[in-house]
């Protein structure tokens, strides 16, 4: 896309700053397949400390973090229990059947949190009919729930009643920084309540590239295994694990900032006749919004934004994403919020 864009499509799309290239062109590295690379071994090392587990493992992607998380608490035939709008289920391109030969049993949370209510009925009896329950998985931030953070309490009960009925917990906390930031509650915290936990240094953290499982050292070792059954080892990928530690170092607090700049563009959008803010609220960096058939589909707003010079993601027939990042200002939000509010209402004629 051309510098001039202001691209609020995902926070994925940041480059890694001035800072971070000289941090990554100056690591240290080693055949991390080896286990020899002493800036992964720091990454993990790092990462393991911050969500207060034994050890943590630095793989490729958000995606298959998660994977090999299912595949190391899974066996085939076993079932998964999660929100009906996750990102597990829904956009790791069915990964849970081919990876770990599971089902997912999925439970439609509001905004994509569930309450522990909502799953105590859900284990299945042991019976050669039926698959075995064995895994939950919980979102945070939840992606398309609007960004919203799980309530503590909600992990907290859910988290006690799959302990006390031998299921795991896994984490996908691809934001998990943003949900840290807003609540001010700790990553430890969090990870207390989960056995297993996936995070993203390529979302709102600005890497290019990367993330981490983190877990008991036994259940790391093994997702180990599956990293490598995966094509995922990689040789001196400290020059990667040196942008994951930078922008631990820089990039987590600013978060605050995407989040006070989401809140200038949820603003316009709550203000504008034929679009809706869905969730009402907008708590961290994502803002997802509805737009009302009389002014068009979500793809007619998309374009006419284009043609202005915002980019933001089309979800579905009338639903809209915009996702604030490293590479957005607060001047940018400005722009985007008042250009928001232009477009649309030169598409809606004034009543
Ligand atoms: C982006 C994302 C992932 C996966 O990340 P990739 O690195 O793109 O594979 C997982 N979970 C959630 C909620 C995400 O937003």
């Amino acid at each position: 896309m051309p510098e001039s864009f202001l691209d609020l499509r995902s926070d994925t799309v940041t480059r890694p700053t001035a800072g971070m290239r000289a941090a990554m062109a100056s690591a240290e590295v080693g055949d991390d397949v080896f286990g020899e690379d002493p800036t992964v071994n720091r990454l993990e090392q790092r990462v393991a400390a911050l969500l207060g587990k034994e050890a943590a493992l630095f793989v490729s992607s958000g995606t298959m973090s998660n994977q090999a998380c299912i595949r190391a608490h899974t066996q085939p035939g076993d079932e998964v229990l999660c929100d009906a709008s996750c990102h597990i289920y829904n956009s790791e391109a069915g990964g849970v059947a081919v990876h770990s030969g599971v089902t997912c049993r999925t439970i439609a949370g509001d905004c994509g949190i569930l309450d522990v209510t909502q799953l105590e009925d859900k284990i299945r009896p042991d019976d050669e009919h039926l698959v075995r329950t064995r895994l939950v998985c919980l979102e945070n931030t939840h992606n398309r729930g609007g960004g919203k953070v799980y309530p503590l309490e909600k992990v907290q009960a859910i988290s006690a009643w799959a302990r006390a009925n031998g299921l795991r917990l896994h984490l996908d906390g691809a934001r998990l920084w943003n949900a840290v930031v807003v609540s001010g509650i700790p990553a430890a915290t969090w990870g207390a309540c989960f056995d297993s936990v996936s995070v993203c240094f390529s979302k709102g953290l600005g890497a290019p590239v990367g993330s981490a499982l983190a877990g008991p050292r036994d259940f790391v070792a093994r997702a180990r295994r599956v990293r490598k059954l995966f094509g995922g080892g990689m040789r001196q990928v400290g020059i990667l694990a040196a942008a994951a530690l930078y922008a631990l170092d820089h990039h987590v607090e600013r978060l605050a900032e995407d989040h006070r700049n989401a809140q200038v563009i949820a603003s316009a959008i709550a203000h504008t006749p034929g679009l809706r803010l869905v969730p009402p609220e907008v708590e961290t960096n994502l803002i997802w919004f509805q737009v009302d058939p009389e002014l068009g589909t979500a793809r007619d707003v998309a374009d006419a934004l284009k043609q202005r010079g915002i980019l933001v993601n089309v979800s579905g027939r009338q639903v809209m994403r915009a996702v604030t990042h490293l590479d957005v200002s607060p001047a940018q939000a400005e722009r985007a919020a008042e250009t928001i509010r232009q477009v649309v209402r030169q598409v809606v004629p004034a009543s």
